[in-house]
């Protein structure tokens, strides 16, 4: 246990040499020390409850990972440009989880790495630069990963400083987008037609479309009905490749589905995975056709040092292993569900609760100050959040105007836990929202 003294002075060095733009998300976060489960434990023994940990989805400090990835350390880890049976047998798990012809894995650290590399094959490919993303996205830090980032929620210039590769198209955000409802596709494929028509008109080609197969920056909002159909045809008709972006969404979090583009009735032609893969272990991966990983040789081999490496393929096919005999994506549909239907409850009652989105446990509750003209209640959400952590739940906003709950808590969550957050939710809202 720390005493009161001891976690400010922790926290007073850490705002020393912890360089600024790594955010704190509280004035006086937690400082935490334990994980079970959903649950999170700080210095001075108070519990939390995690609902926003989309990284953690078999829940914090599982046993049979922690032993998985300990055995495996003492038996061997090493640089990934040795042969080895963990590499072989996870990329065939991987390719064994995606849609048929996508069998070719690339093996990486991070979600921000995956992306840069699905881009590099999008323009290895196609021989082209120029890219199609989403206004309101959210796609990595690395140099292009970020390119093709437009949110402005932490960087508000981002608009007016991307690349000229970078073609951002409308938000199709059904609720507060320029458009309102599921049936709106037709209006923003419209939007995205003189876009390809100026990319046609340059004749330097199109490299293809990165985006969120739902859209997860925006609160988890799924894209209009048929937008990732048609907004594909036309990428692949002009030899670009269709990528999607499941760092978050995808993984068995959307309980109704394993990835996010089954909802549109789609198959990419590159999948960008992480966060969930590794259940906080630093892994990512690319997975895509034969023939368009093997574009990237026109460039030189692919090599990363520690992605794939022996501890992180064990720790990559121990959750999977985790993940199914647990039933973690079932449960991610029932307890999903259910959270959906209290937190949809919260709306007849609010005024500041304008939608629930998302499904599964990919849900976001957007706050609104007014349900016509939808101002997002910022500040409310903020002090909601500071709220709920008094109450002993972690909850952050997203979005581009920081006003939806970023509800994304691992996936082994509990109709008990799923209740408390929606009772400490209520219990917040009734004081006065
Ligand atoms: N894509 C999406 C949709 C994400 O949410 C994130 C992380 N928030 C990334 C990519 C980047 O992943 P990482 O932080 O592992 O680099």
């Amino acid at each position: 246990d720390a005493t009161q003294p001891e976690i400010a002075e922790l926290l007073a060095r850490r705002q020393a040499h912890l360089a600024r733009p790594q955010k704190n998300y509280y004035a006086a976060p937690p400082q935490i020390e334990r994980g079970w489960r959903e649950h999170l434990f700080d210095v001075e023994g108070r519990a939390y409850l995690d609902m926003v940990n989309n990284v953690t989805i078999l829940g914090h400090g599982h046993p049979r990972l922690a032993a998985a990835i300990n055995a495996q350390w003492l038996r061997l880890n090493t640089n990934s440009r040795f042969h080895y049976a963990a590499i072989t047998e996870f990329s065939e798990q991987l390719a064994a989880l995606a849609p048929d012809g996508l069998d070719a894995v690339f093996l990486v650290n991070s979600g921000s790495e995956a992306n840069d590399l699905a881009l590099r094959l999008a323009q290895a490919h196609s021989g082209a630069r120029n890219m199609l993303c989403l206004l309101e996205a959210y796609h990595g830090w690395s140099v292009a990963s970020d390119a093709v980032s437009t949110s402005i929620a932490d960087n508000p210039r981002a608009l007016g400083t991307r690349p000229d590769w970078v073609h951002a198209v409308l938000s199709p955000n059904t609720y507060r987008g320029t458009f309102r409802g599921p049936d709106t596709a037709a209006n923003y494929l419209g939007a995205v037609t003189p876009v390809l028509e100026a990319i046609d008109a340059g004749g330097e080609g199109l490299a293809g479309f990165i985006c969120e197969s739902v859209y997860g920056n925006a609160g988890g909002i799924p894209l209009p009905e048929g937008y990732l159909r048609e907004i594909y045809a036309q990428v692949r008709a002009r030899g670009g490749l269709c990528i999607a972006d499941e760092v978050q969404v995808g993984y068995g979090r959307l309980g109704h589905y394993f990835w996010g583009f089954e909802q549109q009735g789609v198959a990419p032609d590159i999948i960008t995975i992480a966060k969930s893969m590794g259940n906080g272990h630093p892994l990512g991966a690319v997975i895509t056709t034969r023939e368009i990983a093997e574009s990237l040789e026109k460039e030189g081999a692919f090599f990363s040092s520690t992605g794939g490496s022996p501890v992180s393929c064990v720790a990559g096919m121990t959750v999977l292993e985790i993940m199914a005999e647990e039933r973690l994506q079932d449960n991610a549909r029932t307890v999903g569900d259910h959270l959906k239907a209290r937190l949809a409850a919260l709306i007849d009652r609010y005024p500041i609760a304008g939608a629930v989105h998302g499904m599964g446990l990919y849900l976001g509750l957007e706050f609104v100050r007014d349900r016509t003209t939808l101002t997002p209640a910022t500040e409310e959400t903020a002090a909601i959040c500071d709220r709920l952590l008094e109450l002993g739940v972690i909850m952050q906003a997203t979005g581009d105007h920081q006003n939806v709950l970023k509800i994304k808590p691992p996936l082994c969550l509990s109709i008990e836990s799923a209740d408390f957050f929606a009772d400490m939710l209520e219990k917040v809202l009734a004081e006065g929202w």
